[in-house]
């Protein structure tokens, strides 16, 4: 009789370890318990799980918050700030504990490969450079180079990013050329690019776009090889080239520096393989590494909903091994992979780090910059899927992460040393020049300050997604953002000062250094409103039945009470209401019932002016 195999040697050598398995600090757990009448919790918490720490009915939480102007679900995740009112309304102190990284952290787990395990992976090449230098034509034309015969199976698919070979090294090229792709990805704290490719023709020089160029792969601590390009054209000239790149402290070999710079013509073909040699020499000495013995990681490329195939996206794997038949969770979405496919349409039982491949089976399309990580299981999966969902959506609540001249000010009251980031845009090249060189000037042993980029113009949303990738602070001297701008930097949360005098920006950066800043504040009027009858109810107060005439009034808000253009009272509002129904707010054109705090003398005729103090900008 034929004796039964237990383990086949294939599932030996094929075991790969999890993401987790060689990260010790990845698995603590995550708790929201009360020890001694404080609540101390390291993770999100909704309201079903406080109520249970704290052994208050659900109802009782959802009910103080209303009342207190917040609607909220017995699954809402709450942010820190209700998280502390609520353990003080019902009797509790509270701790909030450094979260441990957890599986559903997964872009914040560092994994830690045993050196033994790590191979040498292709690296991954984004090409940048001003318009019209060639960067289009110089992908296509490596995309094109040297097709051994047999070497693409089907044709050529756009998937994102394509995998080249040179002397039997593979270099994975992103297709997407230039910095707003590349920093975009970044500011979702994606980094998936190597080596930048800087693209400079060579008959026209280095122009805006490859100064902001340098600066974004700068601020990524990317290695830059310069491609001077358009050798053919007539009025070529390399040498020009490599001395207006000096004098931005792009330093090539020949001039004493390290940054290797090739003559070529995208159009012609001549100089590619020395280009291709050259990034091949670079990614030798960044001896890039990664374990292709663990599961999959790594970042979303391009997606978009197939209509034959459904969700399908293009991931780029960082570390370990994709198996065609793996569980992904993509984003907060999650799936079983059904098919995998490199550039050319082939499909793929397995691949490793730095490649490329297009997959579909997830339940819904993610998006570019999203990270992706394999598990072992579907239900793995599922749950760290349905966590990071829970995640994402307190996290929008609770707004953005960029670093302002507040927040900097409270870190060195804090004690802690802190790293600032700032671009600088002015009228003029030397005012730009200036303000770097004094800015860097006030750094000291608490705060360093570092200028990403300084350049004449005005602000651009180009300036801003660098801003928001580096949590950089902008400042405009003598420049304005336009409202487009303006808009963009408001959503992400990026801080633009804006300042007409050199002392005055300096002061204001020196005073946050310090920790003595103080934004200051202006009054903005959100809304009036007319009072037209007065009731007085017992045990209540005067409610003002009023009708808004401009803006908005919102509940809570601070109020003025005006007669005759005078001050009658300053004060809040204690209640805003719609017919019987409390609201958030009432627009012009409408009718609502207000009660000011603390105040019954409202009259008829008065008008109630409602306002905020926000920073000045
Ligand atoms: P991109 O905006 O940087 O992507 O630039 P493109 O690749 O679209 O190229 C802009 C123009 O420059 C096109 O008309 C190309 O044909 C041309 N071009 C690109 N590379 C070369 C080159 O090496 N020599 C010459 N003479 N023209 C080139």
């Amino acid at each position: 009789m034929k004796k039964k195999k237990y383990f086949s040697k294939k599932n030996v050598t094929q075991r790969r370890v999890t993401n987790f398995d060689s990260a010790p600090h990845a698995k603590k757990a995550e708790y929201a318990k009360v020890n001694g009448g404080v609540f101390l919790y390291n993770k999100p918490i909704s309201v079903a799980e406080l109520s249970k720490a704290i052994n208050v009915p659900t109802s009782a939480i959802i009910k103080y918050l209303f009342l207190n102007g917040k609607a909220v679900t017995i699954n809402q995740i709450l942010d820190d700030e209700m998280i502390g009112t609520l353990c003080l309304e019902f009797g509790y102190d509270f701790k909030k504990e450094e979260p441990s990284v957890s599986a559903e952290h997964f872009e914040d787990l560092e994994i830690q490969d045993d050196p033994k395990d790590l191979k040498p992976r292709p690296a991954v090449v984004t090409v940048m450079g001003h318009v019209d230098h060639g960067k289009t034509t110089l992908i296509d034309a490596i995309r094109n180079s040297h097709v051994a015969e047999g070497e693409a199976g089907g044709i050529s698919q756009a998937i994102g990013a394509y995998q080249k070979e040179v002397k039997g090294q593979k270099i994975t090229f992103i297709d997407t050329p230039g910095h707003a792709a590349f920093t975009a990805m970044r500011a979702r704290g994606a980094s998936v690019t190597d080596i930048v490719v800087l693209v400079v023709a060579a008959d026209d020089g280095v122009m805006p776009q490859t100064l902001e160029a340098i600066s974004h792969a700068e601020a990524a601590n990317c290695p830059i090889i310069v491609a001077i390009n358009k050798m053919d054209a007539p009025g070529a000239n390399a040498r020009k080239v490599k001395e207006e790149l000096l004098a931005h402290n792009v330093v090539s070999e020949e001039y004493g520096g390290d940054v290797i710079m090739v003559e070529i013509s995208a159009k012609t073909g001549k100089g590619i393989d020395e280009l291709l040699d050259a990034i091949l020499l670079k990614a030798e000495m960044m001896e890039l590494k990664a374990n292709p013995a663990r599961y999959a990681s790594g970042t979303v490329l391009e997606s978009n909903l197939d209509k034959g195939e459904g969700p399908k996206a293009t991931l780029l794997i960082q570390n370990g091994t994709l198996n065609a038949s793996d569980f992904v969770v993509v984003g907060e979405i999650y799936g079983k992979i059904r098919r995998m496919v490199n550039e050319h349409g082939e499909t793929l039982k397995s691949a490793g780090p730095a490649t490329p491949v297009a997959v579909t089976g997830l339940e819904a399309v993610p998006s570019a910059g999203d990270r992706f990580m394999a598990f072992p299981t579907e239900r793995e999966a599922r749950d760290i899927a349905e966590k990071r969902a829970l995640e994402k959506r307190a996290k929008e609540k609770s707004g953005t992460s960029a670093l302002s001249l507040s927040d900097l000010n409270n870190l060195v009251n804090a004690g802690k040393v802190q790293d600032v980031n700032v671009i600088v845009k002015a009228d003029t090249d030397g005012s730009a020049e200036a303000l770097k060189s004094s800015l860097e000037k006030l750094s000291d042993d608490k705060v360093k300050i570092k200028v990403l980029l300084s350049a004449a113009g005005a602000i651009s949303d180009n300036d801003v997604s660098l801003a928001d990738a580096s949590h950089a602070i902008i400042y405009g001297f003598n420049v304005r953002p336009d409202a487009r701008v303006r808009a963009l930097a408001e959503e992400k949360g990026v801080e633009i000062h804006l300042h007409r005098i050199i002392y005055e920006l300096l002061d204001e950066m020196k005073a946050a250094a310090k920790g003595l800043y103080k934004a200051e504040m202006v009054e903005n009027v959100t809304g009036e409103a007319e009072v037209r009858h007065i009731y007085k109810i017992s045990h209540v107060g005067t409610v003002a039945g009023s009708y808004v005439t401009s803006g908005v009034i919102h509940s809570g808000s601070k109020v003025r009470v005006l007669r005759a253009g005078v001050i009658a009272y300053e004060g809040k509002l204690a209640s805003l209401k719609r017919f019987k129904d409390d609201v958030k707010e009432v627009r012009q054109g409408y009718e609502c019932g207000l009660m000011v705090e603390g105040y019954n003398d409202v009259k008829e005729g008065d008008l109630i002016e409602g306002y905020e103090m926000v920073e000045k900008q």
